[in-house]
């Protein structure tokens, strides 16, 4: 129906979207309006960005990353994020228009990839999500299944969301008296779950503790080795006053649990006097007045759920497989699945009477040895009743 390089199609509309999401990333957690100024403008000089200024990406790429005005340097971050949703959208449209032709999910997942890679920036930067940015994933979510009429989906996978999010968060309290997860991860995963349905749910999940691990600890070992080379810096600004850490309360755990789970969050969004219901005065907190600062170790979670999240709507098809390849492989006997569990198992069997005897016999012969497996070799194979 169209021809393969209309791929560009959706890099340019996604490069432009970008462009927008640079606006949201910078506005809506500090509360300023996104329509108003309507024009972009400096952050430094304030003048308005004229109409050369508004190409996305070949504006950042001509002008050399800098105002054109005043000549101030601008953050990268402009060009990364332009480059990145555009890079999603045409592989959105690559997957969902070329390859099958599924126009309706195309439409929502880049609409839900765009909310997300806001998100990611955001949370990284300042450690929240803006209740407007989860309000938005769960009206797409609920839009795109009930465009689908498939709503049980959207229902199963909100809460399956919503469930195991805060499932940990519990756990986390009960178990270790620690606050295990952010409310915002919380909201984010219920409206995923409505959009991507419970199964790509449950592999979003491990693609962000398998990418939170391997990059956090990463982050962690350069973080901790920059440290090393400020402590006296931080200690003094600090004035060696180490703060007291107050894990939420169990009771404040289920309220929000509770309102969470009834969207009262997002109906709040329009009535802000709600807030009172759980205790808060406003949601919507000045962060330039907010003075908590995150050690340099911490890492939120979010941007990796948003990043699993992500990955599961663009490889939606193979991980679907996947994950229905696996089913069947459990529920059907004498499949490849268990047989290799068997024959582990009766080689692990074989191999620990090996360890056994070979560990009673040989310490009776006053031997030293260093592993079972290296002395096994080492004697030319199987033949373990030897010893
Ligand atoms: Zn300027």
């Amino acid at each position: 129906m169209f021809p393969s390089w209309s791929w560009i199609v959706g890099l340019v509309f996604g490069a432009t979207i970008g462009s927008f999401l640079n606006v949201v990333i910078y506005r809506l957690p500090r509360g300023m309006s996104l329509s108003n100024p309507k024009n972009s403008f400096c952050p430094i000089c304030k003048h308005q960005l004229g109409v050369p200024d508004l190409f996305p990406l070949l504006s950042y790429l001509a002008s050399g990353g800098k105002c054109r005005y005043c000549k101030t340097p601008f953050s990268s971050r402009y060009f990364w994020v332009e480059l990145l949703n555009g890079s999603l959208w045409a592989l959105i449209w690559w997957q969902y228009i070329l390859v099958s032709y599924e126009p309706l999910k195309a439409g929502f997942y880049a609409l839900t990839c765009a909310a997300l890679v806001a998100v990611i920036f955001i949370d990284w930067e300042l450690y929240i999500i803006p209740d407007e940015l989860n309000a938005t994933l769960l009206v797409f979510g609920v839009a795109y299944q009930a465009f689908n009429h498939s709503l049980n989906v959207a229902l199963v996978g909100g809460l399956a969301g919503w469930g195991i999010l805060w499932g940990i968060a519990l756990l986390g309290r009960l178990g270790f008296g620690k606050d295990a997860m952010g409310h915002g991860d919380i909201k984010m995963m219920r409206g995923v779950g409505t959009l991507i349905g419970p199964g790509l749910l449950v592999a979003n999940m491990a693609i962000a503790v398998v990418s939170g691990l391997v990059i956090g600890l990463a982050l962690m070992f350069v973080s901790s080795r920059l440290a090393k080379g400020q402590v006296s810096g931080v200690a003094e600004a600090s004035g060696g006053e180490e703060e007291v850490y107050e894990p939420e309360s169990i009771g404040s755990l289920f309220i929000h649990g509770a309102w969470y789970l009834l969207c009262l969050d997002i109906i709040a969004i329009a009535f802000p006097k709600m807030y009172k219901w759980i205790g808060e005065e406003q949601l919507e907190q000045n962060i330039d007045d907010d003075d908590w600062k995150p050690s340099l170790t911490t890492i939120p979670f979010g941007p990796y759920l948003a990043i699993g999240a992500i990955l599961c709507m663009v490889f939606a098809s193979p991980i679907e497989k996947g994950i229905s390849t696996y089913m069947q492989n459990l529920s059907r006997p004498n499949t490849s699945f268990k047989t290799t569990g068997l024959r582990f198992a009766v080689t692990s069997r074989k191999r620990i009477n090996w360890c056994a005897e070979t560990l009673t016999g040989g310490s009776k012969q006053g031997r030293n040895f260093m592993s079972c497996d290296t002395r096994r070799s080492a004697r030319g194979g199987n033949d373990w009743n030897v010893a």
